[in-house]
């Protein structure tokens, strides 16, 4: 008998099983993802499926803490514990700041327990820091997991307000019991001079400017998004750099994670650690090295990919203006989407 395993897409193995080519194809992390992924094939329900995002949280978790998580899985885990989403005992009105993954979630968990949720979004698009990941073609499955966690979502009864932030007028007239705070955080641009010139592009927004990035690139800041973001521009043949100012490139990759990163950065970028970006210039970053030393690294275009800062300022404006409140991600702390996504779903088993 034959098997094939690793695979995510029930097309793909229905057309190994099809051809031939295999008896039995098996699934793993697919199955921590969405443990009800075969049943959602067999009722022809392929677009609720909650697709593993090859982030190797599971397998890094297991290797720091012996326990398993799954970034886009809160659930298990806790099988012990029972996986299920009880109803609540009393109906409330939940209001949800914030479209990002944990907002998301919590607002899926709070409409499975029979809450009444309208999740408000100040964009006009969900997603929150996911949607810079539509630009890096392997980290699609995480760009699609907005839409996979939406189509849940609406499935359940969420209500969605897209272009309406949520200000402390707007939870006074709502009224509602609870409000799960989930307003992400922003990007980190300091004070260095020419930071704020014309050849800089946040990272967060270098997928609405992808077509004006010239052909030499630097990327300030090595942490995990600066990483990605250089590896994408580095297998679209373009000279990529990477200034950091630490030691080492993405100490923010999980551990499963990391070394097949800093692998694809050997391939494709030249790494400038120890290094401080003192100066933009229209040429480049001028730094100075681990030794005082001036040096020029070239490049037309600079990323900006120096980190992320809660929403400190609407998190404070919208403390204790209802009876239930719980800052859920970024918005409380930058961390992981992993971190984000278990929190929302635990204020909304909270409530
Ligand atoms: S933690 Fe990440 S890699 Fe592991 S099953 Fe979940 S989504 Fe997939």
């Amino acid at each position: 008998m034959a098997t094939i395993g690793g695979l995510n897409d029930p097309d793909q193995m229905e057309e190994i099983i099809a051809s031939g080519k295999a008896d039995v194809v098996y699934m793993a992390r697919a199955l921590l993802a969405d443990p009800e992924l075969p049943r959602k094939v067999t009722e022809n329900r392929p677009e609720e499926i909650v697709r593993c995002l090859r982030c190797f949280t599971c397998m890094a978790e297991r290797a720091a803490t012996s326990t398993r998580r799954c970034t886009v899985n809160p659930l298990i885990g806790r099988e012990l514990d029972g996986v299920e989403v009880h109803p609540a005992p009393v109906k409330k009105r939940v209001m949800v700041a914030g479209g990002g993954p944990g907002g998301l979630y919590a607002a899926y968990t709070a409409a499975r327990r029979g809450h009444q949720v309208i999740l408000y979004e100040k964009e006009m698009e969900l997603g929150g820091v996911l949607k810079s990941e539509q630009a890096l073609s392997f980290k699609h499955e995480m760009y699609e997991l907005t839409a996979s966690y939406q189509r849940l979502a609406a499935k359940v009864g969420v209500e969605f307000r897209l272009g309406e932030a949520v200000t402390p007028e707007l939870v006074r007239q709502e009224a509602p019991d609870a409000l799960i705070v989930a307003v992400g955080s922003r990007p980190l641009v300091p004070s260095i001079p020419g930071l704020d010139g014309p050849n800089v592009i946040v990272v967060n927004d270098y997928y609405k400017h992808q077509s004006e990035v010239a052909g030499t690139v630097v990327v300030m800041g090595g942490g995990l998004a600066g990483c990605e973001c250089a590896i994408c521009l580095g297998q679209q043949g373009k000279t990529v750099h990477i200034v950091e100012m630490r030691d080492a490139l993405a100490p923010d990759a999980n551990v499963r994670h990391r070394p097949l990163l800093l692998k694809e950065i050997d391939k494709y970028v030249t790494v400038h650690t120890s290094c401080k970006a003192m100066e933009v210039r229209p040429d480049g970053v001028l730094c100075q090295d681990s030794e005082g030393k001036e040096i020029l690294v070239p490049g037309a275009t600079v990323i900006c990919a120096l980190g992320q800062r809660p929403c400190t300022d609407t998190v404070t404006a919208l403390q204790d203006t209802a009876p239930f409140v719980r800052v859920i991600g970024d918005a409380g702390r930058v961390s992981t989407i992993t971190n984000a996504v278990y929190q929302g779903c635990h204020a909304a088993l909270d409530i």
